[in-house]
């Protein structure tokens, strides 16, 4: 009996036997002409829909060629084994038989015969592939993506079914010849069948998915409620919360930050007082309106507006502020807090507006590995020891990070504290992930976006967080909670 003729569980005990044949070569046939047989069946209830007839004249030929393709792949497994029998007389003759070698060459190259023609059936029906891909039923579509990765592996098995023989060749010239026609079909056609069945997968597995949406309204919304019912309890017992907002000068940013600030803390009733020095301030007299403000107890709350004009020496005036009232945690004492996890100071707000989604929208956190990018004092660095602290298995990466998309990928929780526009691509994430973008960026257009580009991110991930509406939103309302915080413990009215 033809091996083509067998049943499968006769073929596949023929295959598991220790006779040589049927092989590799045989088996790559087999997967060729089930790559084949897959198109015409896909392509075939296709034209039996009445919906696709208008695609009858684009899919016959293609089908009519798949089943040439897949009826002579099939003969090619009982060719293969046929071709193998004179090497395998070769390898029995002496090797001091003068026609030992002529025989052995011959013998050889003919080997590469069968699983060469393997080769070339299948790059044909890689082509067939990506039209069928493009044709047949939407419903179908998943068997066109299994007859993709099926053909590239019948590709590849068939050519190291040449490779073990083309090694052997005495004439090297024709064995090199051959080896870059192989080459040649692995690399154009036979990615072309990876690029099909990985498009098709792509498109499957995106269809219908949609990350949660980690929107900093909602979270902002609920600390404020709780911002707003302690505050109105500090004020029942004769304490007003309040915060300083310390400005150097008329940075524009420093100015929209100090007028946003101000109108959400005053909304919760959190005071506000400005102290405002001019542009041409010293140093000095920066540090001696800290300390001003340090030492008096109607102020429970310091914000320096970043950035100070350029003379000034922000990390010393950062430093200066008292730790019990850095309600931006950019001071040694709140650092150490935060390293040490003894709670003195507080941490960035932006650090942790991070958590604050994670924990809102029921991310787990323990047990969970987290990837952060980017290490500033502000961001990176307090937002990864604020992970430890709840028991995550914390990986901080920065710019000398080798494989980046790789460590990216392995995280469940990914927090991207960069600074450049949409730097993390799709290739970064997989499914079953939790974004936070703290980045604020803009883009060419003028487009406000995070480190992470989100169109291809939240095509896979599990769940994100827009950029603007996400971290941000969070951020300020920090700021006044964690104003209220300083209060309630600088005067012993803990709740
Ligand atoms: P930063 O001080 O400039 O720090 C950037 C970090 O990214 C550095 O640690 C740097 O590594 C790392 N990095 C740079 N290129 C990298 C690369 N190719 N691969 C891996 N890491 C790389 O920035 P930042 O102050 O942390 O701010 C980061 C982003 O967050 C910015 O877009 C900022 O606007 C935004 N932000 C938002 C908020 C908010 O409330 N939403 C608050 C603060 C900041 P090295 O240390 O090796 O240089």
């Amino acid at each position: 009996m033809e091996l083509k003729d067998m049943s499968l569980e006769t073929f596949a005990s023929a295959l598991a036997s220790t006779e040589p044949t049927p092989g590799g070569g045989g088996a790559a046939a087999l997967v060729g002409a089930l790559s084949a047989a897959l198109c015409s069946m896909a392509g075939g209830i296709t034209l039996q829909s009445k919906r696709y007839a208008a695609r009858k004249d684009s899919l016959s030929p293609i089908l009519s060629r798949c089943e040439e393709l897949r009826e002579r792949l099939l003969e090619l497994i009982d060719e293969d084994a046929r071709l193998f029998l004179p090497l395998k007389a070769a390898y029995s003759m002496p090797k001091d038989d003068p026609d030992y070698g002529r025989t052995m060459e011959n013998a050889t190259l003919g080997a590469c015969r069968a699983p060469l023609e393997m080769l070339r059936l299948c790059a044909e029906l890689s082509g067939l592939l990506r039209r069928l891909s493009e044709n047949c039923s939407p419903m179908l579509v998943s068997d066109v993506g299994c007859a993709a990765h099926c053909c590239r592996a019948a590709m590849e098995c068939a050519a190291m079914n040449v490779f073990i023989n083309t090694r052997s060749l005495l004439d090297r010239d024709k064995a090199l010849k051959i080896e870059n026609e192989v080459r040649s079909l692995l690399s154009e056609n036979g990615a072309e069948a990876t690029a099909v069945g990985e498009k098709i997968a792509e498109g499957l597995a995106c269809k219908g998915h949609e990350a949660m949406l980690m929107c900093g309204a909602p979270v902002a919304a609920a600390a404020d409620a709780e911002t707003k019912k302690r505050a109105q309890r500090l004020g029942d017992t004769g304490v007003t919360p309040t915060i300083a907002l310390v400005r150097v000068g008329s940075d524009p940013d420093a100015v929209y930050y100090e007028k946003s600030a101000s109108e959400r803390c005053e909304r919760l009733g959190v005071a506000v007082r400005k102290v405002t020095l001019p542009q041409s301030a010293s140093q000095t007299e920066l540090m001696s309106a800290i300390r001003g403000l340090n030492i008096d107890a109607g102020v429970h709350g310091i914000l320096l507006l970043l950035p100070l004009p350029e003379r000034f020496d922000e990390k010393a005036a950062c430093a200066e502020i008292a730790a019990d009232k850095d309600v931006d945690g950019v001071s040694p004492g709140s650092a150490a807090g935060i390293y040490s996890g003894t709670g003195e100071g507080f941490a960035p707000c932006t650090a942790e507006a991070c958590m604050m989604l994670l924990h809102h929208y029921g991310i787990p956190v323990s047990g969970a590995k987290a990837v952060v990018v980017g290490r500033s004092l502000i961001a990176g660095r307090p937002v990864s020891m604020l992970l430890t602290q709840e028991d995550a298995t914390v990986t901080l990466c920065h710019s000398k990070t080798q494989r980046l998309a790789e460590v990216v990928r392995e995280a469940d929780i990914v927090i991207a504290a960069v600074g450049k526009g949409e730097f993390l691509g799709g290739d970064c994430f997989r499914a079953g992930q939790t974004v936070i973008d703290v980045g604020t960026n803009y883009d060419a257009d003028g487009r406000l976006v995070g480190d992470v580009c989100f169109a291809q991110a939240s095509r896979r991930v599990r769940a994100i967080t827009p950029v603007p509406q996400g971290v941000g939103a969070v951020t300020a309302a920090v700021l006044a909670m964690h104003t209220v915080l300083a209060a309630e413990r600088l005067t012993g009215k803990q709740k």
